[in-house]
């Protein structure tokens, strides 16, 4: 009779990691994700595909683990995911097709693990390369494709695979974007990003390092030497509360805290050139994904106390439930209904302390979720000589001033039509976080599916004129 409930998967304990930057999830290995996927019902509705947004034939893979035909699993994967290892380790599964699962639906059952059974089949794939790098070569054209994030790569290896020459132009010295300089190793180890990016590459896909555009390349000239360009340049750039205090020193974004320590390696200084500050007691602003990455990290920078203050409740947390369990037993502490209203300096003007008011909630605003309302008198101090606020990322400003002649919304992102990436200027496609605002992955690459099928489009249309 098959499991209830799924197959735990074995990861490094608590006491083990906050002392390291390893992987905390180990992954499965054959004898478990054989019984995991033999959990899996092959209801043929499916409804778990409608869940993800690249569409993975995800009961098709699944069979094909329970036949141990490991090879069929991995091609039905990479038909649809050009980067499931990654998607394996940081999708937020259980609000997407392991939310569709049927069995999740039956009392007293779990859904199928499938991002688990995802990444055991591409971990197999990267350990014994075992997919084929294809490009049917029938389309000639160039695209130019500005950021390698994972949006950028999905367009450009989807694209290579239909027979373009493409480019990527990526501002920093690696490619991967987020899943390079936000996402720390002990979720997402750099080399498993590297090994995908490299399969993107071996499709026939060209990457320039170092190259800003609106910066060091100006749009005008992209646009001038190729048939189509696509935007997926993130954003990246940081929002800061603004409350009074906020120039005092210590204080961080989050964007800032992990660039050091992902991208830069400031969690090994002095052998790399970047330091990072790091204090008894941080105070962690936020409890989205990124909050719960720079509580974790500071942890395992040797903070005894990292606390998390979030002005909603637990219930509302945007954070995936796992990283937050994984925070919860590494120490974090988690203060609900507060909110910082000011800093406080020391003479040197550095950070010593916060004023924090009490909030309750109300009813819900334009985000669905219950409003917050402070409480007067309730403002309490909290000590703190290192504080790192991740309340979201904002559009990059070199869009206003780069891009000439892109229409942006009032927020400085990218119009887009939501079906096919187009934008106002001919030719010229966008998606990812700098369309949506901050948003996921796999939404990301979605974005990234959809505009590559457009792009074909464009460029036989412009062959056929
Ligand atoms: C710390 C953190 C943790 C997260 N955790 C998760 C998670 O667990 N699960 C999840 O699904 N999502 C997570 N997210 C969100 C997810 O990473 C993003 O939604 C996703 O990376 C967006 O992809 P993108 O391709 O649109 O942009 P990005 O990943 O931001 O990539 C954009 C790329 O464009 C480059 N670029 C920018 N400007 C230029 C320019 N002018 N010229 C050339 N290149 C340029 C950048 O250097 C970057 O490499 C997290 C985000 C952060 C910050
Ligand atoms: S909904 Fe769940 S049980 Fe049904 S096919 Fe999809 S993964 Fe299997």
């Amino acid at each position: 009779m098959a499991l209830k409930k799924r197959v735990p998967m074995l990861e490094q304990s608590p006491e083990e990691r906050i002392k390291n930057f390893s992987e905390v999830a180990l992954g499965y290995t054959e004898e478990l994700a054989l019984l995991e996927a033999n959990r899996c019902l092959q209801c043929p509705t499916h409804p778990c595909i409608s869940g993800c947004p690249v569409e993975i034939n995800i009961p098709a893979f699944i069979k094909a683990i329970c036949e141990k035909d490991y090879k069929k699993g991995i091609e039905i994967l990479k038909d649809t995911n050009n980067l499931p290892a990654i998607c394996g380790r940081v999708c937020p599964q259980e609000k997407q097709c392991e939310a569709q699962c049927v069995l999740g639906k039956v009392k007293g059952n779990d859904s199928v693990a499938i991002g688990r059974l995802e990444r055991f089949l591409a971990d197999l794939d990267l350990s014994l390369e075992i997919s084929k790098h294809r490009s049917d070569t029938e389309n000639t054209g160039k695209v130019a494709v500005i950021g390698a994030g994972p949006a950028g790569l999905t367009v450009a290896a989807d694209l290579a695979r239909m027979g373009y020459e493409v480019t990527i132009f990526e501002a920093f010295h690696r490619a991967g974007g987020v899943l390079i300089y936000g996402i720390p190793e002990f979720r997402l180890p750099k080399d498993i990003v590297e090994k995908e990016v490299n399969y993107v590459i071996s499709l026939g896909v060209k990457i320039e390092y170092n190259q800003v555009i609106g910066r060091t390349i100006p749009f005008r000239k992209i646009r001038q030497d190729f048939d189509a360009v696509f935007i997926g340049i993130g954003a990246g750039a940081p929002r800061f509360m603004g409350i009074p205090g906020s120039n005092l020193n210590n204080i961080y974004s989050a964007s800032e805290f992990l660039t050091r320590v992902n991208l830069l390696k400031a969690n090994e200084f002095p052998k790399y050139d970047t330091p990072v500050r790091i204090a008894n007691r941080v105070v962690v602003i936020g409890a989205g994904n990124v909050s719960m990455d720079a509580a974790r990290t500071a942890r395992r920078l040797g903070a005894e106390e990292v606390l998390v203050i979030y002005r909603r409740s637990e219930a509302e947390m945007p954070a995936r439930l796992e990283e937050y369990h994984h925070a919860l037993q590494e120490g974090i502490i988690f203060h609900w209904l507060t909110q910082p209203v000011e800093y406080i300096g020391d003479i040197n003007n550095n950070v010593k302390a916060m004023k924090c008011i009490k909030m309750k909630l109300g009813v819900p605003d334009e985000s669905g979720r219950r409003r917050p309302i402070p409480i007067d008198g309730s403002e309490f101090i909290v000590e703190t000589s290192l504080v790192i606020e991740a309340i979201g990322q904002k559009a990059n400003s070199v869009l206003r001033t780069g891009f000439p002649g892109l229409k942006l919304n009032k927020w400085g992102y990218i119009e887009a039509d939501p079906e096919t990436g187009a934008t106002n200027l001919e030719g010229v496609f966008a998606g990812g976080d700098i369309v949506t605002g901050a948003a996921t992955v796999i939404e990301a690459m979605g974005a990234g599916k959809r505009a590559a099928r457009a792009i074909d489009s464009y460029i036989r249309s412009l062959k056929r004129a």
